[in-house]
C-alpha cells in the first residue's frame, strides 16, 4: 500500500501546524487504574517535611489547559519547594535535604526569564536560603538538594548554598555545563560540590506504587521516583511522615501544573480535567489555526507520570503536592481569594508549613474543597 501522506515539511504551514495539534490532542489522559500499583512498603522510619513557598507568579490560565475560557487566570501561581528532614532515633540531628529551591530572589538576567516577566507577574519572594535562615535552619545543614528539574521556578540560586550540599539530578539530565546554564550558576558552582545524577541502570530502583522508587536512606522513609514527561531528568519524591498510620506526602514538582490536570473524575472533588496542551506562546493564528504546544517535553510520557501520581492521590493516606498547586497553598493558609497574585505572598500567613504526618493534617490537604474553588470567582479580580 502506498502512503497517502505527505511529509510535514512538505505541507503548507497550517497543515502541518493542524497535523502538530491534532497529534497533540490526540494524547489522552490515561485510567490511574490502568497503572501497576505495588503497595507501598511500611516501615518505622519517617521525615518531617516542611512546605515553604518559594514565590509566586501570576499567569493566564490558558497556558496551562487547553480549552480554557480566554481570559482566564490562574489565581496565582504559587511555586513550592520542601526541606526534608530525616529523623533520627538515636539522638541525632536530622539530617536536612532540599527538594526544589524555588524562584530566585531578584530574579534572573536570562532572555527567557525576561520574555516570561514581562508576560506574566512574578515575585520571586526572598529566596530559599533567607527564607530557611528564618526558619532557623543554617544552609551549611543542608546536605543534598534533589532538583526536581532545572527549570527557573525550581532551580533558585545554588551560589547562596555551600559546596557540602550535594545535588541530585534525574536521570537524562544535561550535562555539568548545560546544567550550569539551565540553573544560571556558574559551572564552578556545580564542579565545586557532588554533583549525582541518577541512573536508572546503575542505581538501585524499586518498585512503590505506581514509580520506581530511589530508597535514598535505605529505610523506605524517602523515596526518590523517576517521573518522565515534564523534561528529561524530571523527579519526584515520596516521603514518609507518619509510621502508624503510615502518611505519605509525593512531591510532584511539574508533573502537572494544574491540580484540574490530575484529580481524576472519580475523586468527588473534582469537577473537571482538561487537556495539557495551550497555544504556543506568541504564535500567529494561520488560517483560523493557531498552534498548540505542551508544557511537557514529552506529553505521552507526562500523561503515564500524571495517571501515576493521580493512582497514587486516589490512595487514602498518599497526598500528592504539586509545585503550583493553589489550592494546597489555600489549604495551607494562603491568601487565594480575589485579588490574589503577587501580592498573596505578601499576605500569606504563613511562608512555611509543617505537613505534620498526622491523619488529620493528611485529610484536610486531601479535602481541597475544589468545587467550591471556580477559576471564575478569580478571573475578573486580576485583570
Ligand atoms: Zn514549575
Amino acid at each position: 500500500m502506498c502512503p497517502t501522506d505527505t511529509s510535514p515539511a512538505l505541507l503548507p504551514k497550517s497543515d502541518a501546524v493542524e497535523r502538530q495539534n491534532a497529534h497533540l490532542l490526540s494524547l489522552r489522559h490515561l485510567d490511574p487504574f490502568s497503572m501497576k500499583f505495588v503497595p507501598i512498603p511500611a516501615g518505622e522510619a519517617v521525615c518531617r517535611v516542611h512546605a515553604i513557598r518559594g514565590g509566586v507568579m501570576d499567569a493566564s490560565l490558558g497556558i496551562f489547559e487547553h480549552g480554557s475560557k480566554e481570559g482566564e487566570r490562574v489565581p496565582y501561581g504559587i511555586d513550592f519547594f520542601f526541606l526534608i528532614e530525616k529523623l533520627w532515633n538515636d539522638g541525632r540531628e536530622p539530617t536536612r535535604m532540599l527538594f526544589d529551591l524555588g524562584l530566585r530572589a531578584g530574579g534572573f538576567d536570562k532572555p527567557a526569564y525576561k520574555y516570561i516577566e514581562k508576560t506574566w507577574t512574578i515575585d520571586p519572594g526572598r529566596g530559599a536560603a533567607k527564607i530557611l535562615e528564618s526558619m532557623n535552619i543554617p544552609v551549611e545543614s543542608i546536605r543534598a538538594i534533589i532538583l526536581g528539574h532545572n527549570h527557573f521556578d525550581h532551580v533558585g540560586d545554588l551560589r547562596t548554598f555551600p559546596p557540602t550540599a550535594d545535588l541530585i539530578v534525574g536521570p537524562g539530565t544535561t550535562d555539568l555545563a548545560g546544567l550550569a546554564n539551565e540553573m544560571d550558576v556558574p559551572l564552578k558552582t556545580l564542579e565545586e560540590r557532588t554533583v549525582k545524577y541518577l541512573s536508572r541502570e546503575r542505581d538501585k530502583w524499586k518498585d512503590v506504587g505506581t514509580f520506581r522508587g530511589h530508597d535514598y536512606f535505605g529505610d523506605g522513609s524517602l523515596f526518590i521516583l523517576d517521573a518522565p514527561g515534564h523534561v528529561p531528568g524530571h523527579l519526584a519524591a515520596l516521603v514518609r511522615t507518619s509510621s502508624s498510620p503510615p502518611i505519605y506526602h509525593l512531591l510532584a514538582s511539574d508533573t502537572a501544573h494544574q491540580i484540574t490536570l490530575l484529580r481524576s473524575p472519580k475523586n468527588p472533588s473534582t469537577t473537571r480535567k482538561r487537556y495539557a496542551a495551550y497555544p504556543k506562546f506568541g504564535a500567529e493564528e494561520r488560517d483560523g489555526v493557531v498552534p498548540l504546544d505542551s508544557m511537557h517535553n514529552n506529553l505521552e510520557e507526562a500523561y503515564r507520570t500524571i495517571a501515576k501520581a493521580e493512582r497514587m492521590d486516589l490512595e487514602d493516606n498518599v497526598n500528592v503536592f504539586l509545585a503550583h498547586d493553589w489550592t494546597m497553598d489555600i489549604t495551607l493558609g494562603g491568601n487565594g481569594g480575589p485579588g490574589a497574585g503577587p501580592r498573596a505572598r505578601v499576605l500569606a500567613k504563613k511562608e512555611y508549613v509543617t505537613l505534620e504526618g498526622t491523619k488529620e493534617e493528611l485529610d484536610r490537604f486531601k479535602s481541597r474543597d475544589w468545587q467550591h474553588m471556580k477559576y471564575e470567582v478569580y478571573s475578573t479580580a486580576l485583570q
